[in-house]
């Protein structure tokens, strides 16, 4: 552990499980506090009992990160608790797959509002303490899908190529003030969110990665403690593929 996010306070969306769990479980090993924010309470309840157990503080509630109402509440709320924002990981994210003809308008919109408006709501109210603090550090989970597209996924590539843009258009606004805003893009990961697909899917996607493996949820998070983390000062605007060299 090399503590390098002492006294800085981060807030991690999604975190009730899978990915976003263990990004807070891994900026708490590196000293930060965390707030945390999903609409599963039992999984919260779970993961805020783990990052106790680091020694770090930890503050929870549950937030559907589609309303403004809940996210500016999030936002508030942690700063109450803990006087301060440096760390913000967009990471909540849903599917609802549909041939792009036989989508509804709700397939679309559930997409569209929980995974990327979303991002919007949060850069724009937890970035605003961020300015006041003239430091941040953002970093917004897409995915490759985002950038290579994928059959079947028309709301969901939609709204990860979406957070690739207000990346970088968030790097560009807030530079200014000292805070940097990423994106990490992950190929194949073994989540919940992976766990159901057919064999078959599952084979051409594996077929398709040098590596030869899915990746796990701690390859996304070592590449949220880098960007989040002092060594990365330099960077801002970029996307990251963790996906085991799937699109190259
Ligand atoms: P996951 O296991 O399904 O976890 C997502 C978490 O977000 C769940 O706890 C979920 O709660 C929560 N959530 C859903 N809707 C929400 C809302 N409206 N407000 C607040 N929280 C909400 O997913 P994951 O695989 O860890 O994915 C995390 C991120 O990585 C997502 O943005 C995903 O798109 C991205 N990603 C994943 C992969 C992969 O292969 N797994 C690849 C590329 C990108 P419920 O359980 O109650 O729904």
């Amino acid at each position: 552990m090399t503590e390098n996010l002492k006294n800085k306070v981060a807030i991690i969306t999604g975190a009730a499980r899978g990915i976003g769990r263990e990004i807070a479980i891994t900026l708490a090993t590196e000293g930060a506090d965390i707030s945390i924010c999903d609409i599963d309470t039992d999984g919260l309840s779970k993961t805020a009992e783990e990052i106790k157990s680091s020694g770090r503080k930890v503050f929870w509630l549950k937030t559907d990160v589609s309303r403004e109402d809940d996210v500016k509440k999030a936002v508030d709320k942690t700063v109450e608790e803990f006087g301060r924002i440096d760390i913000l990981v967009n990471n909540a994210g849903i599917t609802k797959d549909n041939l792009l003809i036989r989508m509804s308008e709700d397939e679309w919109n559930r997409v569209i509002d929980v995974n990327l408006k979303s991002v919007f709501l949060f850069t724009k109210y937890a970035g605003k303490y961020m300015m006041k603090g003239r430091y941040g550090k953002i970093v917004n989970i897409s995915s490759v899908v985002g950038i290579m597209g994928n059959a079947g996924q028309a709301n969901y590539s939609a709204s990860k190529a979406g957070i690739i843009g207000l990346t970088k258009t968030s790097a560009r606004e807030l530079a200014a003030r000292n805070i940097t805003v990423n994106a990490v893009a992950p190929g194949f990961i073994q989540t919940e969110m992976t766990k159901n697909l057919p064999d078959n899917v599952k084979e051409m996607f594996l077929k398709n990665v040098p590596l030869k493996r899915m990746g796990y949820v701690k390859d996304i998070a070592n590449a949220v403690r880098f960007l989040v983390s002092p060594e990365s000062d330099y960077i801002t605007g970029q996307v990251i593929q963790v996906d085991g060299g799937l699109l190259m």
